[in-house]
């Protein structure tokens, strides 16, 4: 089986693109100026994979100071490190162009104390897995493999370049690239960096959580998520950086009206979200969690769908211990609380049904519920018609506008206080329900309220 496309013939299989023109520029350039030069690392392996690469890298050995003189624009990013942005032309992005270098001694377990700059053998030695340790001179069409990435590329297979112990050892970051990469491209893990991940997994808590939630990002967006949690979970990462997700593994939860294994569970939802549009962080991130809570509520809230008041807050937990954007956090847990809020929701009263409609995250509760539903064997035709009904309103019948306010009240003569909001409360339910429908019937109602003691109607 050989999933590499030949790298003489690329130029065939990944359409040609102004990125591309603009990293070949970059290198002929640097090769006129007397220099070597070479596109490197994750563009060479996508390119023999036959994907068109997100970026390109070039590595030479010119250094800093002689590539900024080459080219009109340019950014620094790390001068001792030897990398200099140049950008392109527009729509041709930018290149980073990097001195062959080798690192130094790793202090913190994630960054180099001192870096050389050193040749393309160095330069290889330096990066973390074999497929990404190639070079590419695209003037010539010729591969620099100098750590047998092609053929690993060709087999399938994430393997440590050089001590796989070692390499994890001085970045520990390693230890969750090499799940990405095996995942993304439906990769085995080589042995010996097999083992070596299994006895680290518990050190990648040295690593920054913002640069774990990351690397858990860009698993999570990417289609093949499920296969990178199962990774995860299997070499003992997701028990060192998300244990109550890990603590779903072997415990049994009732869906779809059966038992079913919770983690097997999970990742079916994972592998089961609709991908058009493509998913959100939030998305993944809620439905990897979604089953989190020790059990669900069963507590109905308002004459409405119950909530999963403890999965919420477990979601919630998870995502403040990631250092998330508040609003994605806030996001996660709405949707790990509503995610069964869907169920019957046609037979709800109208002013639960409506705000929930109107909500901002319902596109991606609808998503979560479709992959509730595929995982479990439900039928999905409610759910579509949930969202058909959504689409076919307005905005406006979702969410209108109040009928009356505070200040409608203070000139019924009410004085401000607690009752204010209650009624204010029931005559927006009457509103949504279809019970009151202008304005004066909106007043007429405060009034009647009012005059019951405030207390709202049944
Ligand atoms: P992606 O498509 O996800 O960007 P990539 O391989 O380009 O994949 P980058 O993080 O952009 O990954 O890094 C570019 C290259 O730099 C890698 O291909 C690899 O050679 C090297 N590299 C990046 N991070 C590390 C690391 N932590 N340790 C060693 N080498 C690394
Ligand atoms: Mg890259």
């Amino acid at each position: 089986m050989s999933r590499v496309r030949f790298v003489n013939s690329f130029h065939e299989t990944v359409p040609a693109d102004p990125k591309r023109a603009f990293a070949t520029e970059v290198v002929s350039r640097l090769r006129a100026a007397g220099f070597r030069a070479l596109w490197a690392g994750g563009c060479v392996r996508d390119l023999m994979l036959g994907e068109p690469p997100s970026d390109y890298d070039v590595a030479t050995d010119a250094v800093p100071e002689q590539v900024m003189r080459l080219f009109r624009r340019t950014v620094t990013v790390g001068l001792s490190f030897g990398v200099v942005r140049v950008l392109g032309p527009q729509g041709a992005g930018e290149v980073e162009v990097a001195t062959f270098r080798s690192d130094g001694r790793y202090l913190d377990g994630r960054r180099p104390e001192t870096v050389c700059f050193g040749n393309p053998a160095e330069d290889a030695a330096r990066r973390d897995f074999t497929i990404n340790g190639m070079f590419f001179d695209p003037i010539e069409g010729a591969l620099v493999d100098l750590v047998g990435g092609r053929d690993d590329l060709q087999r399938g297979v994430v393997r440590a370049i050089g001590d796989p112990a070692a390499r994890f050892e001085e970045d520990k970051l390693r230890l969750l690239r090499a799940i990405r990469f095996a995942a993304r491209f439906g990769f085995a893990l080589e042995p010996a960096t097999r083992d070596a991940l299994e006895r680290m997994a518990p050190q990648i808590r040295v690593v920054a959580v913002e640069r774990i939630a990351q690397e858990l990002r860009r698993m999570l967006v990417h289609p093949r998520r499920a296969a990178a949690m199962r990774l995860c979970a299997d070499v003992g990462l997701l028990a060192a950086i998300l244990p109550p997700i890990d603590a779903l593994r072997g415990r049994t939860v009732a869906a779809g009206g059966r038992e079913v294994d919770a983690w097997a569970h999970t990742l079916a939802v994972l592998d089961a979200l609709p991908t058009d549009p493509p998913v959100t962080f939030t998305l993944a991130f809620a439905a990897l969690a979604h089953e989190a809570g020790e059990s669900p509520d069963r507590a109905e809230t308002g004459g409405g769908p119950p909530l999963d008041e403890r999965g919420g807050d477990v979601a919630g937990q998870l995502a403040g211990a990631l250092r998330l954007a508040n609003a994605e956090r806030e996001r996660i847990v709405w949707l790990v609380r509503h995610r069964r809020a869907l169920r019957g929701v046609g037979a709800v009263p109208a002013h639960v049904r409506k705000p929930l409609l109107a909500s901002e995250g319902i596109d991606e509760l609808i998503a979560l519920h479709c992959a509730d539903a595929i995982a479990t064997g439900e039928r999905i035709g409610p759910i579509e018609e949930v969202a058909r009904y959504r689409e076919s309103l307005p905005e406006g019948p979702l969410d209108p506008a109040p009928l009356i306010n505070g200040d409608d009240l203070k000139r019924l003569g009410l004085s401000p206080g607690p009752e204010f909001k209650s009624i204010l409360d029931e005559v927006r339910r009457n509103q949504l329900d279809g019970i009151v429908k202008t304005r004066e019937e909106a007043l007429a109602r405060a009034r009647e309220l009012a005059d019951r003691g405030s207390r709202p109607g049944p």
